[in-house]
């Protein structure tokens, strides 16, 4: 269970640029290798080896003044909702301001670990400065400098050695989780219940309700999965989701329990670029997904042109990863909505599924032998095996004698390889090529 440790403060505190420093070390690490883009306000980072996510909650610009108090105090709730641990950021340029100490008595009432920090000491001047901070009646505060990066080691320290116990246990441990993602107003609720309607035997995990995250237990024809939804989610009517920043950001933890996403898009609107945010935070965590096109009781004219262009349209929008099942569904009236939760299982097997090394050799090595990576330099580059890796998601090994010359459209030749040969579909899948 990942710990998320949010940067709460007024804006130009320094918040994106602790941020982009705690995410920096790890992109050069892992990313470089996958090729993911990073978000802006959400990404993962880690610590003498504990991983974590990092959420900036500065997302949103403001510019007026009463925009501005409702906007931070959006920021402020949505950190106590969604994060482990909250690190409210001070500048000591500005000394405490009234919005500090508002900012504080929110964070004050919340149960959450909250990290004080003072940003932009820069020197020892600062560092004497940053003492008016105790008005806040605390004990202790951490000082640092985001822009040097000095001080960021004593605070993580402090953060991790504090993350809170991982001591819970899942009462459904081993069962597929699914989370239903998707903008406001998409049907996400009226699915839920219908999926409730024709399920009499559920039961909804208490222990799971109080770290936040809803757990229930569907066993259904067969299928015996959990749906995750988040308290952000059910809470709709405390903080007006308006805003696609927080809708999304609200998704980042039902995605992270989950294995498979299915992620609903409203016929009538069709795919937009916050569906897209949705979809990328779903891949980038290796998640199973399903997209369901819901309201389609609203489309006039349903012939297989309109599904197919519906199809099209979203498949040329979502990049390279488009071997991904959409359904055409209703929830109010309950059209393939049992469809889609098949479909949900299929994925999560999809996922699930590890190919022998004898199995996958037997294919893969008479695929690279017939079609070889280009020869670079009078180079020729030479697959011997592969492997699966033992990871939730797929991820696969190839060794070779030249891995430095194998570029980015053999690998995705790679990966649609195994995609025909042993079906993935609706699983991202990862392909190395190492050095043997
Ligand atoms: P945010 O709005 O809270 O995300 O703030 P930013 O990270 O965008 O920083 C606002 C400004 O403060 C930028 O011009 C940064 O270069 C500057 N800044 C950030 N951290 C420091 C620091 O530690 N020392 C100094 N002197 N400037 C900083
Ligand atoms: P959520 O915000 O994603 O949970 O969306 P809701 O489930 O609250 O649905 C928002 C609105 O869309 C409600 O008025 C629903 O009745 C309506 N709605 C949901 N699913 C469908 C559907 O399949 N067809 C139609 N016509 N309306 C729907």
């Amino acid at each position: 269970m990942s710990n998320i440790v949010a940067i709460v403060g007024r804006p130009n505190v320094g918040k994106s640029t602790l941020f982009n420093r705690l995410l920096e070390r790890r992109e050069a690490i892992v990313d470089a290798t996958s090729g993911v883009t990073r978000d802006r306000h959400y990404g993962k980072s880690d610590w003498n080896g504990v991983e974590f996510t990092v959420i900036d909650t500065g997302g949103y610009e403001v510019n007026t003044e009463d925009v501005f108090q409702e906007e931070i105090s959006k920021q402020v709730q949505l950190a106590i909702d969604e994060a482990t641990s909250i690190i409210f950021m001070l500048n000591v340029d500005e000394g405490l301001t009234d919005t500090d100490q508002e900012i504080f008595e929110m964070l004050r009432r919340s149960n959450k670990p909250i990290y004080i920090t003072i940003n932009k000491v820069d020197s020892a001047k600062e560092e004497l400065a940053a003492t008016e901070f105790y008005q806040l009646g605390i004990d202790r505060y951490f000082t640092m400098s985001s822009a040097s990066g000095s001080g960021t080691g004593e605070l993580l320290d402090a953060i991790v050695k504090e993350f809170p116990t991982t001591d819970y246990k899942d009462p459904f441990e081993g069962l597929p989780k699914i989370t239903i993602a998707g903008r406001p107003n998409v049907g996400k609720s009226t699915l839920t219940n219908a999926l409730l309607d024709v399920e009499r035997n559920i039961v909804t995990d208490i222990a799971g309700t109080t770290r936040d995250s809803i757990q229930t237990l569907y066993n259904k024809f067969g299928y015996e999965f959990v749906l995750v939804d988040t308290a952000g989610m059910r809470r709709k009517a405390k903080v007006k989701e308006d805003l696609e920043f927080y809708s999304v950001m609200r998704s980042v933890r039902s995605i992270e329990y989950s294995d498979v996403v299915i992620i609903m898009v409203d016929a009538t609107l069709g795919w937009e670029s916050q569906d897209m945010n949705i979809f990328g935070l779903a891949q980038k965590n290796r998640k199973g997904i399903v997209i369901v096109v819901n309201k389609w009781d609203l489309v006039e004219d349903k012939s297989t042109n309109t599904t197919r262009d519906f199809e099209n349209q979203i498949k040329e929008r979502i990049g390279q990863f488009t071997d991904i099942p959409i359904l055409f569904v209703s929830a109010l009236t309950k059209q393939r909505i049992l469809k889609a939760v098949e479909m949900a299982m299929e994925v999560y097997e999809n996922r699930a599924k590890k190919i022998k090394t004898s199995k996958l050799n037997e294919v893969m090595l008479p695929v690279f032998e017939h079609t070889p990576p280009p020869a670079t330099k009078g180079k020729f580059v030479k697959i011997k095996y592969c492997v699966q890796l033992p990871t939730p998601s797929p991820q696969f090994v190839f060794f070779c004698n030249l891995p430095q010359y194998v570029k980015e459209p053999y690998k995705r030749f790679a990966e649609n390889q195994l995609r025909k040969h042993f079906g993935f579909t609706g699983v991202p899948i990862e392909v190395y090529f190492r050095q043997k």
